[in-house]
């Protein structure tokens, strides 16, 4: 026996403690002994904590019986106690090994070997037992304070539960789950499952997914492990749940939102096909039409750059990666599957599938568009074209009349000059009329004149200012516009880059016009500037007559006039020849008016309008 250990005999009989001695001596031990002959004595001994084992006579002076026994056992819990009784006191001894002591042995039966033998599985005993309990209160925290909700299951009767299922199941405590039915603590649908799988002849059951309800009757989804023991000898099953809920409910939103794009993407009427590793790895229905295949297996796993033009892969190659950055549109060519090319717009946008780079790219048929483009340019080139050949016509048109225009103007003045009164009254109304006739047309022809010259004859584009401009052009007027009583105010004006002498007959035709078509009253004209973002919008304001609304697009036609000669002279191409000048300069002109509540005329130049 190890020196070190320490046995204190507490015994009152001085013949009893030398036997003991002796017995100990005689088997042969070495182990330390001490010894005391009351209760009172022993637990001073015991204060100081180094003794082993204690061999304890019951009937002491201070003490007898039972009492004895606990008394000391409270005093050192850690310390083995071997009862050492008379015969007598058996019964006593049998209740001390209940109470916790570690073996007892009657006086008289006990001999040398068996004493030290005894000792030596008293203190083994209580070191076992000290560490099951230290285990067994290091579990129980563990339990405790477990975040598992924890239960025991025997004979199919909760037996045991931690406040982590108590809370679980909706109960003020564990003490609630225990004696009730573990079977009807689970969602009826999950019962089978549980039944069949949690079984305490099963082994260790992993993660099932399973549904319990609480004790208010509401249902959760959790997560159960299950591991069967022996409880004592007895086929038990440990029950760990865990509330899934935020899980599930997690995992349905993704399932929706996934559901909810794969809807997005079947539906799409733009083509989405997404690459991978330079193969087609998914193709929504538009891009199977788009490439004409009749499915999408048609499409995946080929080379997602053989699926474009030649001539398009290299900027495929340079502007599609999976490193790039989302590429906004591209124009390509995709090569469908019959052979045929398709002009697209694509738009790629690298992504994260599953960890791989991959690549979402977007095709939209541009087909269409580009033939209407193509149609576009195709008819502005012609009517480019045709104007220009308008023009020209106009243009000769109107000069190779003026020659015999001349003749027919000269020899009827001729004439009248000659026979006017010598040919009867009759013959000088002829001729009156031949004269007014060629004098209008001469006018006609200089107006058409003017008007196909101003996209070929103008001069170029000069800073104007345009106050002295506006001064010259209401000085030529001076006649017209005394002889109707007009009274003209002005804004001030800009200076603007322009074909002075154009800009100089658009202001002169408008105010012209605004004292021509006067009412009852004299013409009120009033000659406005404003600035308007990059340009100046001019306006000229009359308060006569108005223009029906119905032929704002008319009255800028050629020849275009909604009076007859004898109402109001004219020409009808004024106002023909003040749109090609406005907009040769890259302006707009148009009319605001009503029928008898005067008219104002606008047009617009651009403001910094450099040569
Ligand atoms: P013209 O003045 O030689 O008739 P324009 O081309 O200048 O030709 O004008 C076309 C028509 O627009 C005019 O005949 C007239 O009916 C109408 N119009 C032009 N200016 C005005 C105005 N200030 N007020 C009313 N009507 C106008």
């Amino acid at each position: 026996m190890d020196p070190t250990r320490k046995l204190l005999v507490v015994e009152d009989n001085p013949s009893d403690l030398r036997q003991i001695i002796e017995m100990l001596h005689d088997s042969g031990s070495n182990m330390t002994v001490e010894s005391v002959e009351t209760q009172a004595a022993a637990i001073d001994r015991l204060a100081v904590a180094d003794v082993d084992v204690m061999l304890l006579d019951l009937g002491l002076p201070d003490s007898q019986g039972l009492e004895t026994f606990v008394r000391l056992r409270d005093a050192a819990p850690g310390v083995a106690v071997i009862v050492f009784t008379g015969s007598s006191d058996v019964e006593v001894a049998v209740r001390a090994v209940r109470e916790g002591a570690q073996d007892f042995l009657v006086k008289d039966r006990v001999n040398g070997e068996l004493l030290t033998q005894a000792i030596a599985y008293a203190i083994e005993r209580k070191h076992a037992e000290q560490a099951l309990r230290e285990s067994e209160a290091r579990f129980r925290t563990l339990a405790e304070s477990s975040p598992l909700a924890i239960f025991v299951n025997r004979e199919d009767k909760v037996v045991l539960a931690n406040p982590a299922a108590a809370k679980l199941f909706g109960a003020s405590s564990p003490d609630q789950l225990i004696g009730r039915s573990a079977l009807d603590l689970f969602d009826p649908a999950s019962r089978s499952l549980v039944r069949e799988r949690i079984r305490v002849d099963s082994e260790e059951v992993p993660l099932v997914e399973v549904r319990i309800v609480r004790l208010d009757g509401t249902p959760v989804d959790v997560e159960a492990t299950a591991s069967p023991f022996l409880d004592q000898g007895v086929k038990a099953i440990q029950i760990l749940l865990r509330d899934i809920t935020e899980r599930k409910a997690a995992d349905e939103a993704l399932r929706e939102s996934e559901t909810r794009f794969r809807t997005l993407a079947e539906s799409s009427p733009l083509a989405i096909f997404v690459n991978r590793d330079d193969k087609v790895f998914l193709a929504n229905p538009a891009c199977v039409q788009l490439f004409g295949a009749s499915s999408p297996d048609q499409l995946i796993g080929r080379s997602a750059l053989d699926l474009f033009d030649p001539a398009s892969r290299s900027l495929v190659r340079e502007r599609i990666r999976v490193d790039s950055e989302e590429v906004p549109l591209v124009e390509v060519r995709i090569v469908r599957l019959d052979g045929t090319p398709v002009d697209v717009e694509a738009t790629a946008s690298p992504f994260l599938d599953q960890g791989v780079k991959a690549i979402q790219i977007l095709l939209r048929d541009i087909t269409e568009r580009k033939a209407a483009d193509e149609a576009l340019r195709e008819s502005t080139e012609d009517l480019l074209r045709s104007n220009t050949e308008l023009e020209k016509f106009a243009y000769v048109a109107s000069h190779d009349l003026q020659e015999p225009l001349r003749m027919v103007t000269n020899y009827t003045q001729l004439l009248q000059r000659r026979y006017q009164g010598k040919l009867g009254s009759d013959a000088d109304e002829f001729i009156a009329y031949a004269v007014d006739g060629a004098a209008r047309m001469r006018t006609l022809i200089n107006e058409l004149l003017a008007y196909s010259r101003v996209g070929t004859q103008g001069a170029p584009f000069v800073l104007t200012a345009l106050d002295g401009l506006l001064d010259d052009v209401l000085q030529g007027l001076e006649v017209t516009l005394s002889e109707a009583g007009a009274v003209v105010t002005r804004d001030p004006l800009p200076e603007v880059w322009c074909d002075p002498t154009q800009i100089a007959r658009v202001f002169q035709n408008l105010i012209a016009n605004a004292t021509k078509f006067h009412g009852t009253d004299p013409p009120k004209i009033h000659v406005g500037a404003r600035l308007e973002g990059e340009e100046w919008v001019f306006s000229v304001k009359d308060n006569g007559i108005g223009i029906d609304p119905a032929y704002f697009d008319r009255i800028f036609v050629i020849f275009q006039r909604l009076h007859s000669r004898a109402e109001y002279e004219g020409t009808g191409m004024g106002l023909a020849i003040c749109q090609r000048v406005v907009e040769r300069h890259g302006g707009r002109v148009w009319v605001e008016s009503k029928l008898g509540a005067g008219s104002t005329f606008h047009f617009t130049l651009p403001a910094e309008l450099e040569e």
